[in-house]
């Protein structure tokens, strides 16, 4: 095997988990190969967090444009182009996709661009070049799954489609009403489409605390998103200019295109994994909590590892592979502390356990909680929006999950995140200064509640 296509790591797929890798293996002195068959950045840079956020951002501009006259501003909304709306779009992912590639080259990273497979436990094949790795790093991603018999096409679409849409729906049926499928609801919407979410488990945003899923539905009825819960999907028909969706109650809907988010599947098919043994669940790849695969020398990172799918675990991932590999013993990574956010408007943002997660795991009587309503926080009602921040707390013992749902939340994930990482107790964080007049100062005051010395907070 010529020198050069030994390297120490080599990784299989360039997205949040596979980059963050080769990353941190350069860093660590390394030598890395980074096989990516289309562009580095993956999905979430191309298709995913990047592109919907700027396309939220563009939303709430919209929103603000209408909504100045309430605070004395008296604007109007001219019109939304949405040429120039994915121009913009396109702009934010090129400058930081030019970025990514810059890093990757001047870390020494070899990128090497092909469509590559296990061929070996330590050898991936790309376009006819053996890659042999002292460990091989899965890292292959995922895919929007559709449901059996609902194929993708014309007006049918999943999130990679909808991305690309050189024109806006007036109406729109979202089938899912998880993260991917309230964000494009939510987009949709301030870009004046009517839009219809529908989603078979009880309600919107199915996986936060359940408070937070009732303010959530509230608030998106009052922005005129329509939604059915606890409905199964039955079929849909297309022609030129619209679908027919009916659902299994029967009831049915027409719109100019439908939305499935119903989810994302491990890209792992037909790339070698399990003839070379990789240990393999429903197509999800298998590690131990140090990410190491069944096969020696083998791991995975990302969308292909059961649980969260969000790039921000894929970078932590990324960095603790790397970092194990180069023998430094690095603390697991836990799941339970990866911070959560859906970025419509309003935000939803979690960690942790919710209060029915926490009492299944200690027990009704072992859990305590508190809700500090928005309504007390100055910036938030400048800003004019709703929520509040929920604390979940072990009885007597430390916080497990914080929950918060208004606009701007997902920036005071951070602080959450802390407090359930270091199992902080009510009195650790309330003794903390929180700025005035700062979204952020309602965590402080909901810990300042909770520890029995509420500021601005009605009783
Ligand atoms: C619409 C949408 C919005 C999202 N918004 C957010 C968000 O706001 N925040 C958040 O945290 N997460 C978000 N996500 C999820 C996030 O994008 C993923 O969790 C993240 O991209 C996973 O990273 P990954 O490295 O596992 O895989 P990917 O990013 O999917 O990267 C895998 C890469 O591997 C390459 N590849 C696959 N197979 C091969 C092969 N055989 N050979 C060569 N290359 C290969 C692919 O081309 C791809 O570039 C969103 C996802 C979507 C779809």
């Amino acid at each position: 095997m010529a020198e050069e296509n030994v390297f120490d790591i080599v990784v299989l797929g360039g997205g949040s988990g596979g980059y963050a890798t080769a990353l941190r293996a350069a860093e660590l002195g390394m030598s890395v190969a980074l096989v990516e068959a289309d562009k580095v950045g993956g999905t979430c840079l191309h298709r995913g967090c990047i592109p919907t956020k700027a396309l939220l951002h563009a939303a709430e501009l919209a929103d603000d444009a209408r909504h100045g006259a309430a605070v004395g501003v008296h604007t109007t909304l001219d019109r939304i182009d949405i040429g120039e709306v994915n121009q913009y779009k396109a702009g934010v992912i090129d400058r930081l996709y030019k970025g990514l590639a810059g890093l990757v080259a001047a870390r020494k990273v070899e990128l090497v661009t092909g469509w590559g497979r296990l061929v070996a436990p330590d050898t991936v094949m790309v376009a006819g070049r053996q890659l042999v790795g002292r460990s091989v790093v899965l890292a292959t991603g995922s895919y929007a799954r559709s449901l059996p018999g609902l194929d993708i096409g014309g007006r049918v679409m999943t999130s990679d489609q909808a991305l690309t849409l050189d024109w806006i729906p007036k109406s729109a049926i979202v089938l899912g009403g998880g993260v991917i499928g309230c964000e494009f609801a939510s987009v949709w919407r301030s870009f004046g489409a009517d839009v219809t979410i529908i989603e078979a488990l009880p309600h919107l945003v199915p996986n936060e605390d359940e408070a937070v899923c009732k303010a959530f539905e509230r608030a998106f009825r009052k922005r005129g998103i329509a939604f059915s819960t606890g409905v199964r999907f039955a079929g849909v028909e297309q022609n030129d200019s619209s679908v027919h969706v009916w659902l299994e109650d029967s009831r049915a809907f027409d719109a100019d295109l439908l939305l499935v988010a119903v989810g994302r599947g491990p890209a792992t098919a037909d790339l070698g994994y399990e003839e070379q043994g990789v240990a393999m669940d429903r197509g999800f790849v298998l590690t131990d909590e140090r990410l190491r695969t069944n096969v020696d020398g083998v791991y995975a990172v990302g969308d292909i590892v059961p649980g969260l799918q969000l790039a921000h675990r894929g970078f932590a991932q990324g960095i603790f592979v790397a970092e194990q590999i180069a023998g430094l013993e690095p603390a697991p990574i836990v799941e339970a502390t990866i911070p959560r956010v859906t970025y419509s408007t309003p935000e939803v943002a979690s960690v942790g356990l919710t209060e029915a997660g926490a009492k299944a795991a200690f027990g009704d009587d072992n859990v305590t909680t508190l809700e500090y309503n928005l309504g007390g926080n100055g910036k938030s009602q400048i800003l004019g929006t709703q929520g509040f921040v929920k604390l979940v707390r072990r009885a007597d013992g430390p916080v497990v999950g914080v929950h918060m749902i208004g606009a701007r939340v997902g920036e005071l994930v951070g602080e959450a995140q802390l407090i359930v990482a270091w199992e902080a107790y009510p009195d650790d964080v309330a003794s903390l200064v929180h700025a005035h007049p700062t979204q952020n100062e309602a965590v402080g005051e909901a810990f300042l509640a909770l520890a029995g010395k509420p500021l601005h907070a009605h009783a």
